[in-house]
């Protein structure tokens, strides 16, 4: 039986220190946080020494778990000769070299140390490159806390406006109207409609910002008929189309884009691709990236950031990159399968209300049955996400962690042996939510 004592300990110490004791919202809990002490594998130890294993990684980024040695050697080999330096390393160019070979759409990549500052740099692109200032976005999606990216993403129902004309609703009290008179908020999958919307905004539009399968607005992956849509228009009037890759670049060896057959302007990435560290990066047509260029005179959109590229990032980044080969993912793939056939004959089992969305390694658990398209219907699922929370703490009680939504990410460590620890860690856990 588990005890708590030191991370209620260090929670009362925390709360002097810190709003809410917390500096991370995302991993804020009630009555009080968890601690962790280390990783090891695919599981993850707090520090009144309960184990857990750990099916989310720090929210997607940790596609080798912990103590990978390949990563471990690179982190090694970097902080004995220095984690940074006022100069460029090797490590930048061999890491693009790794990724512009693998992403269709990317000819030149640029590094931030956050997905957060990649959105934010390729809408800044977008709109020097186009000369325009309004961005569209899918309701509910999340793309980081940058002002224009953050509209519209986890706003309740009384804000949402028709879903003909979906409003541009701040998620940070006190979003200058001139933001979010810039947002151009368009229903993810519902091609009719966006279309219809977009239109009415084309010429005034320098980007599109999409995420092929976003976790916040259900973790559904887009239609193709959708993207198709996106790409037609965009082209058709001039704008840029911005795919945020930050958690989908995890579908494959060739990125979301690869799976979905996207041929985007920009793409964004961040967590896997630094191995643990922190990271961000904007990639796409040589052409598009030139508004970076400070070769010719002061760029278009100047881009610095004392800790982007880091060595450190980019060394773990390169070996985690490397480390994810066309096997990597092969077997990534088939233990999603195996957790989605598994949670779907438990929900059967214990008669609960219950689905799983998500491709491959990534995955979203949610209790309801209702068909989910998109952010509205996801949202609308009676008491779908107070259930999952409830859920995703059950389980966190019985040995498995899960995003507080239920998002899930498997990771290279687990075997077949893990999803099936994680499965029964479900079957109880289930049993103490088919009770209330
Ligand atoms: N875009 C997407 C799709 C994301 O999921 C996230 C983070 N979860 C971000 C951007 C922001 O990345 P970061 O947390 O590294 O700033």
């Amino acid at each position: 039986n588990k005890t708590n004592t030191k991370s209620a300990e260090l929670y009362e110490r925390a709360k002097r220190v810190m709003p809410g004791g917390n500096t991370r919202t995302t991993v804020f809990r009630t009555p009080h946080q968890f601690y962790a002490q280390r990783g090891d594998g695919c599981r993850i130890t707090d520090v009144d020494g309960n184990v857990r294993i750990d099916a989310v990684g720090n929210f997607t980024a940790l596609i080798h778990g912990y103590g990978n040695k390949r990563i471990l050697d690179a982190a090694r080999s970097q902080i004995e000769v220095g984690p940074c330096y006022g100069m460029s390393t090797e490590s930048e160019i061999r890491l693009s070299e790794l990724l512009c070979e693998r992403l269709p759409s990317v000819e030149q990549l640029r590094y931030t140390n956050s997905g957060t500052e990649a959105v934010m740099n390729a809408i800044k692109a977008a709109r020097a490159y186009t000369g325009r200032s309004k961005i569209a976005k899918c309701e509910g999606a999340y793309h980081g806390t940058y002002d224009p990216a953050e509209v519209s993403q986890d706003a309740g129902p009384s804000t949402w406006g028709d879903i003909e004309k979906p409003k541009s609703v701040p998620t940070a009290k006190g979003t200058p109207q001139g933001v979010l008179d810039d947002i151009v908020v368009i229903p993810f999958n519902n091609v009719t409609v966006a279309e219809k919307i977009l239109r009415a905004e084309g010429h005034a539009l320098a980007a599109v910002l999409v995420d092929v399968m976003p976790n916040r607005a259900g973790l559904v992956p887009a239609r193709p008929d959708f993207l198709a849509m996106l790409r037609r228009v965009t082209r058709e009037f001039g704008a840029l189309l911005i795919l945020d890759e930050v958690i989908t670049f995890r579908l494959g060896y060739n990125g979301a884009q690869g799976r979905f057959d996207a041929d985007p302007d920009f793409t964004t990435l961040g967590k896997v691709i630094g191995g643990g560290f922190p990271i961000g990066a904007i990639g796409g047509r040589a052409e598009v990236m030139s508004v970076f260029d400070p070769s010719k005179g002061a760029p278009a959109v100047p881009h610095g950031g004392t800790f982007s590229a880091n060595p450190m990032s980019m060394m773990c980044g390169i070996a985690a990159v490397e480390e994810l080969t066309p096997e990597a993912f092969e077997k990534l793939e088939n233990l999603g399968h195996r957790f989605e056939h598994g949670v779907r004959q438990l929900f059967q089992m214990h008669g609960v209300d219950g689905q799983v969305t998500g491709i491959g390694s990534l995955r979203r658990v949610h209790m309801t049955n209702a068909p989910l398209s998109d952010y509205r219907s996801t949202f609308a699922a009676a008491e779908g996400p107070q259930r999952v929370a409830a859920l995703a703490r059950a389980l966190f009680d019985e040995g498995v962690m899960i995003a507080g939504n239920g998002l899930m990410a498997f990771s290279t460590p687990m075997r077949k042996d893990d999803i099936d620890e994680i499965l029964s860690g479900f079957d109880r856990a289930l049993k103490t939510v088919a009770a209330h």
